[in-house]
């Protein structure tokens, strides 16, 4: 399966779990976490599950439906 995420800056809290799980894959711009790099599916997963705020939203690139980490 071929994710995207998305970042909803207006939930996004900056503390970086993202960039810890998924280093080049995720970094933080200021207080927000910006996507850099493509990453694998277990990367994108691992973010969305590590990012306490649920601010990570992973898109099924296929359907364009959402699909839970
Ligand atoms: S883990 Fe979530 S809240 Fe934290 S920086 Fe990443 S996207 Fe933002």
């Amino acid at each position: 399966m071929t994710l995207i995420a998305q970042i909803d800056d207006s939930l996004c809290l900056g503390h970086g779990d993202c960039v810890h799980v998924a280093p080049g894959v995720f970094i933080l711009e200021g207080d927000v976490a910006e996507q850099q790099g493509q990453g694998t599916e277990n990367q994108l997963r691992e973010a969305a599950r590590a990012c306490p705020a649920g601010a990570i939203i992973l898109i099924d690139a296929e359907t364009r439906t959402e699909v839970d980490p």
